[in-house]
Parts: structure tokens; sequence; C-alpha cells
């Protein structure tokens, strides 16, 4: 059992208010591991006085099937609330981020926080925010590591089956495990991740029903999104062997885009032969805080990168978009209009990206 375990089952004995929280825009890992906490919290600590998940920013459509999705306070829609629930908790649980910064404008009410923190998550170089730290960067997702915790404590499965979170736990485990690796396509050598899989099934999860919750439930707007993407916006650039579609508000609008449409869309790329560098880039709408952060920019563009095999893109992101991520999968921002983002995309990536 990994020695930060411990003073997890301990700070959660003593816990009487606990709040779990998970990076912006959350992905399927993010939601399962903070909302496999949540169920597992359920079944261990009945007694608490409040338990709550506190989203940054809501979660896609195609993740609200998740066992208690639509019982999480969404920070940007409920702040006052979610900010009151992050003060007064004692236990504060993080799952899935590294920085702070990756809960957006919730890193404020974070920080001041003065509840103990536990930081459960595998991306490179966590800051030292929290009290207890669980970093593992070889784990393919953090629901990984939620299992480990959650399994290492004797009983776990049978006290939740025969409890109040029946096959939640392992459903919300399976999700993140499934997302994250591309439904077991990348960083997914490791025997054990099956093992664990194995072990879920056993412990109740319909693992084709989640792969059709999350994969097979696309509007049709989205659809049509993907197909203008790849035949009107892929560009490719043979010689690194890479492709970049960038979207403009006035293109999303047209398809009517909603929250997580553009979900696996700069994976679609690598799809061809000899492509293996993707980059897809977003105009969103910078918040009030983003724009006070960014001498009043009303666009961020968000982007996307992704490779295969060894060629990292994470370098990229961190120097040219101030982000960050795996190495084959990678992300940053970039505050002013997405045609500058375009250009500083264009005018380095031969700095990072290989030729063969
Ligand atoms: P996505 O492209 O799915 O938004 O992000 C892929 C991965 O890149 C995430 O799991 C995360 O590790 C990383 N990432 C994305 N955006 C950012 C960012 O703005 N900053 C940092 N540090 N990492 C990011
Ligand atoms: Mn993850």
């Amino acid at each position: 059992m990994r020695s930060e375990f411990e003073s997890i089952y301990r700070l959660v004995a003593e816990a009487t208010k606990v709040v779990i929280t998970t990076h912006m825009s959350p992905d399927g890992d993010a939601m399962g591991s903070a909302l496999a906490m949540y169920h597992w919290l359920r079944c261990r600590r009945p007694d608490l006085q409040s338990l709550t998940v506190i989203l940054p920013t809501a979660a896609p459509d195609f993740l609200m099937w998740l066992p208690d999705a639509d019982k999480c306070l969404v920070h940007d829609r409920q702040r006052e609330e979610a900010e009151q629930r992050m003060a007064d908790a004692d236990l504060i649980i993080c799952t899935d981020f590294n920085e702070p910064k990756r809960v957006g404008a919730l890193a404020p009410a974070l920080l001041k926080a003065t509840g103990k923190k536990v930081l459960i998550d595998h991306h490179l170089h966590p800051s030292d925010f929290a009290d207890v730290i669980v970093s593992v960067p070889e784990a393919p997702a953090t629901c990984q590591l939620v299992y480990e915790l959650i399994t290492a404590e004797e009983n776990t499965p049978s006290l939740c089956r025969e409890g109040r979170g029946g096959s939640s736990i392992p459903t919300c485990i399976y999700t993140g495990l499934m997302t994250d690796t591309g439904n077991f396509s990348y960083n997914s050598r490791n025997p054990e991740l099956y093992r664990i899989v194995a072990r879920l099934i056993e412990w109740g999860v319909d693992k084709d029903a989640i792969y059709n919750n999350v994969f097979n439930q696309y509007s049709v707007d989205r659809m049509r999104l993907v197909g203008y993407c790849l035949n009107q916006k892929m560009r490719v650039f043979p010689e690194y062997h890479m492709a970049l579609i960038y979207l403009n508000r006035k293109e999303l609008y047209k398809y009517n885009f909603q929250s997580g449409d553009a979900e696996g869309i700069v994976n679609m790329p690598l799809q061809s032969k000899d492509i293996y560098y993707s980059c897809f880039m977003r105009e969103d709408k910078a918040t009030p805080e983003e724009q006070a952060a960014h001498n009043g920019c009303k666009t961020k563009i968000k982007i996307s990168l992704r490779s295969q095999g060894d060629r990292p893109v994470n370098i990229l992101a961190a120097e040219l978009f101030g982000g960050g991520g795996h190495a084959n999968a990678s992300g940053g921002e970039y505050y002013g209009p997405i045609s500058s983002a375009v250009q500083r995309f264009l005018s380095g990536y031969t700095q990072f990206f290989k030729k063969d």
C-alpha cells in the first residue's frame, strides 16, 4: 500500500465536512475520480455533516449520466454556495490536477481554505499546495489511483456493494480508465490496468453500457461539426506529420456548439496514416477573472495537442501556451485572437516536433 493512503484514511476518519474538487472542463477521469471518491465517502462516512463535489465548470452532457453527477455544485454557476462549502470544509480532496491554476476561478477559494488538503493525481510536477499528495505520473488515469486507495482497505468492495454505493464506485472508476486511455488504446500497456478492469467488472461494472454512454451519445450537430472539421478545416503539414484544426466562435455557433462537443476531435487526424501530431484550437469566451488577468482580452483560445509514440507535445504546450500535460496529450491557453494563436503555433512548432 502507498504510504500516503494511511494518512488519507486518517483524514477521512477525522473529517466532518468534506469537499471534493477536480479540474475545470472536467473530463471522464476528472468526473470519474471525483465521483468515485464521493461514493466511497458516502459508504465509509455516512455520518458526515456534508459531502460536496465542486466542479469549477460544468461537466459535458456525455458525462452527466455518471451516478450523482447532477448533485455536483458548479462553481461558475453557484459561486457563493461553492465557495462557502470550500471555506467550511475540514477536508478537501483534489483529484486529477496538479496545480491550483487548473481549477480556474475556484483557485483563490481553494488556496484560502483552511481544511486539510489531499491531492490524488497523475500529472507531472504537482505543486505542493496539499497536505497529502499522491502523485503517480506513470498511472494512466487518476481513477487507477482512486481504485488503489479504495481497495487497499480490506472489504471495501463488499462494504460498498451492500451499502449505498452499489456499482457507483466501480462505474465511476472504469469511466476514468476508459476515457483517459482512449478506450484502452494509449497509455494502456500495463497489465495491472487489465487486472483492475477485471476486478471492476466482477464488482458490477457494465463496461459496454459505459462505452455506449460516453461514446455513442453525440448530438447530430456535433457529428456535423466533426464532418466540417475534417473536410474543410484540417490542414496537413506532411513534412512534420502534423495536422492542425481550428475553429472560431462563428463556426462553433453555426454548429450550435455545446460544452463537450469538441471532445475527441483532436485525436481524429491521428487516424490517418503518417500523421503523428495533431493540434486543435477553439475560440472561447474568457471569464471576467480571465479577462482581468489578461488585459481585458475577451477571447481565450483553448489548445489541445496529441501525438503518437516518442514525440512529446507537452514541451510545446508549456513553452508556447503556458500549459502542459502528458507527453502524448497536452494542452494550453492563449489570450488574443485565434489568428495570433495559430500564428504562434505555426512559427514555433518546428522547434519542438520531429520530422521523422
Ligand atoms: P485536453 O486537450 O483534453 O483539454 O487536455 C489534455 C491534457 O492536457 C489534460 O489532461 C491536461 O493534462 C493537459 N492540459 C490541457 N490544458 C492544459 C492547461 O491549460 N494547462 C496545463 N498545465 N495542462 C493542460
Ligand atoms: Mn486524468
